[in-house]
């Protein structure tokens, strides 16, 4: 019995090369994207079956193809970002996530990184550049409009009725290719209710910020 390996470390079968791996993931995805990036493989990932495609679809994520800093736990949708820039490269990350129509909450303390991942998200989109991305604290609204779907950006800190709430009409923004995203729309529970997807952020130390994803 020396050395034989555990039965349950079975040997996972040698994997081919990056390239066919490469290929097999764009027959898969339905829409034929000439560019295979991460977030199609996390969308992807539910659906292989086998535990080797899971398994080399791992492997292609920890390729230095991709971001160095991806760890297990970005898989599930968690990480820990330590600067607005990460912030902002892992809301790019989202825009696969947030395909229109979506309701989503960005939930965070004042300086918690919300406006910050906006930036990013705006930018997957190709609805603004970073830098136009500004907090809407005052404005309440911000519009982008994109090619493939109109960003609503939103801040309800400084509203506290449902009565002011109402005057803001959010829901005449609601459509087939709009996405809303609301900070501090916990305040209300029917956005808690109605939400399609949160994002809560966490200051740790410093800069350091725990980003959770929850569908
Ligand atoms: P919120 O919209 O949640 O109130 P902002 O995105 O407007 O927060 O501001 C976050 C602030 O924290 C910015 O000044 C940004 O530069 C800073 N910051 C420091 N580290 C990070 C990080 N890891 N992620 C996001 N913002 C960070
Ligand atoms: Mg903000």
């Amino acid at each position: 019995m020396s050395g034989q390996p555990p039965s349950a470390v079975r040997p996972v079968q040698p994997a081919p090369g990056y390239s066919q791996f490469h290929s097999m993931l764009k027959r898969r995805l339905s829409k034929g994207a000439s560019t295979v990036i991460r977030p199609f493989a996390l969308n992807l990932r539910p659906k292989l079956e086998s535990t080797d495609e899971r398994f080399l679809l791992l492997r292609w994520l920890y390729t230095d193809r991709v971001n160095h800093e991806i760890k297990e736990r970005e898989l599930s949708r968690e990480v820990t970002t330590h600067s607005a820039e990460e912030t902002v490269a892992f809301g790019r990350t989202l825009a696969e996530l947030l395909a229109p129509p979506k309701l989503v909450l960005l939930r965070g303390d004042l300086g918690a990184g919300k406006t910050t991942l906006v930036k990013g998200i705006a930018a997957a989109f190709a609805a603004a550049d970073e830098e136009d991305v500004t907090s809407p604290t005052f404005t309440l609204v911000h519009e982008y409009r994109g090619p493939r779907a109109t960003l609503y950006h939103i801040d309800l800190y400084r509203i506290d009725t449902p009565r002011e709430l109402d005057t803001l009409a959010l829901d005449d923004l609601r459509s087939d290719n709009s996405i809303l995203l609301i900070e501090w729309g916990e305040k209300f529970p029917r956005f808690v209710h109605e939400r399609d997807v949160e994002i809560s952020l966490e200051r740790e130390v410093e800069n350091g910020r725990r980003i959770r994803v929850s569908g």
